[in-house]
């Protein structure tokens, strides 16, 4: 059975929701309890009991009296993104999550296990989503197939990591790092996606370090530069996939604001402040961005900085007429990176039997696109980027990215 997708929520319309106790800084929750006539400590028990003890209900903080369980019950949400299906693959490697939220959108999240080898500890990953759906509409996206839905509060960013942190606990095992790569585009919610960073990084919450959080970013310069003033050493993910204008405008629209150049200044700025390596992500689509002429590209961008480039091919989604690159041309564009002195590594896909690609599990939940609209998105794709290989950014590619900003 398919499920229509919920209709697109104002800032308003999000506000009306109830609020998640995760998303409450000590002060507002301090605030709050005094309020309702409760001693100043009973802000760290609840707090611990969200972050530490983190049961599945509130029910069963036992630390806090029955009333005021009572009371935080009419006024916050325990969780606001309670997994509703989870679909395991690559051998038990890979836990993908779908949560539902309050109004019904769906969002997901992947649990990535990753085991012990030489010099390298164990590590559990999990890539969160920052909004419903997207509004940036990368074509090689399933999530920018579904179009942009609303922004997550706070609490339901933080809530898909207390879900991985409670499954996790099951076994014995703590998350170890977490990335913002999951549907949305991070630094478009950029309010509640700072709040959320700084509750995983702060001692007295989740408490995760700051170099073992990774927030990406298609290049929303604004938000890179509110992120590096932080101060902290949060690690930052551009999403880059081209070098040149002409072909990175079709692949990340966004790129018609924020032009490759400010991005790329953007993120050294971010390094020389926090002295960590930006790491540039590259889906590879065959006869796309693969060529020499696009490593080339890249190694000229990249040359000397403080940076990591990541190869990954692209995971294939319906309405596009694209592939990912074959195993030889992933070498063939690395080794010229490589050739200028810059790292890269080859990514495999996580989790491509439950459908790996990001936002492609609710996609599939939110059903099919018509026949006759992806074979129209794909015929404009075909042509817009025969028009981005000649270096031409004409209307076709206007068209394009008109019709995947919507
Ligand atoms: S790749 Fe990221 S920024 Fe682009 S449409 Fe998908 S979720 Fe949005």
């Amino acid at each position: 059975m398919s499920i229509v997708p919920p209709p697109r929520l104002s800032e308003e319309g999000i506000r009306q929701f109830t609020p998640g106790l995760s998303g409450l800084t000590l002060d507002a929750l301090a605030a709050w309890l005094a309020e309702h006539g409760q001693p100043a400590y009973r802000a760290r028990q609840v707090l611990d009991a969200v972050w530490r003890a983190n049961p599945a209900t509130l029910d069963e903080v036992t630390t806090l009296p029955r009333p005021l369980r009572v009371a935080l019950a009419e006024s916050f949400r325990w969780d606001t993104a309670g997994a509703t299906e989870v679909a395991i693959a690559d051998g038990g490697r890979t836990e993908k999550a779908l949560h539902r939220l309050a109004d019904g959108a769906t969002i997901e999240s992947v649990l990535m296990h990753f085991p012990a080898g030489p010099g390298r500890r164990e590590r559990h990953t999990l890539c969160i989503s920052s909004e419903a759906g997207c509004a940036v509409g990368c074509p090689f996206c399933a999530t920018g197939e579904l179009g942009f839905s609303r922004d997550l509060l706070t609490a339901e960013i933080v809530d898909q990591v207390r879900w991985a942190s409670r499954h996790l606990a099951t076994d014995g095992l703590r998350l170890t790092n977490i990335v913002f790569m999951g549907m949305g585009e991070p630094l478009m919610n950029l309010d509640r996606v700072l709040e959320a960073v700084a509750a995983l990084n702060d001692p007295s919450r989740f408490g995760l370090g700051a170099r073992h959080i990774t927030v990406s970013t298609s290049g929303v310069v604004p938000g890179i530069r509110r992120l590096t003033a932080l101060g902290a050493q949060f690690t930052l993910a551009i999403s880059l996939h081209a070098a040149r204008d002409s072909l990175r405008d079709v692949l990340v629209p966004l790129n018609r604001r924020w032009p490759v150049a400010e991005v790329v200044a953007a993120a050294r700025d971010h390094a020389a402040a926090t002295g960590r390596r930006v790491s540039y992500e590259v889906v590879m689509i065959a006869g796309i961005n693969d060529t020499d002429a696009d490593a080339d590209a890249m190694a000229e961008l990249l040359r000397g900085d403080l940076a990591h480039v990541n190869l990954i091919p692209m995971n294939p989604v319906a309405h596009t007429p694209w592939q990912a690159s074959p195993a030889e041309a992933l070498e063939r564009f690395a080794a010229r990176l490589r050739a200028v002195g810059l790292p890269v590594t080859i990514r495999g896909n996580r989790g491509q039997d439950v459908g790996a690609a990001c936002g492609q599990l609710a996609a599939e939940r939110a059903g099919e696109p018509a026949p006759a609209a992806v074979a129209w998105r794909r015929k404009r794709l075909e042509q817009a980027s025969l028009a981005a290989l000649r270096g031409d950014p004409s209307e076709v590619v206007d068209a394009v990215v008109a019709r995947s900003a919507r």
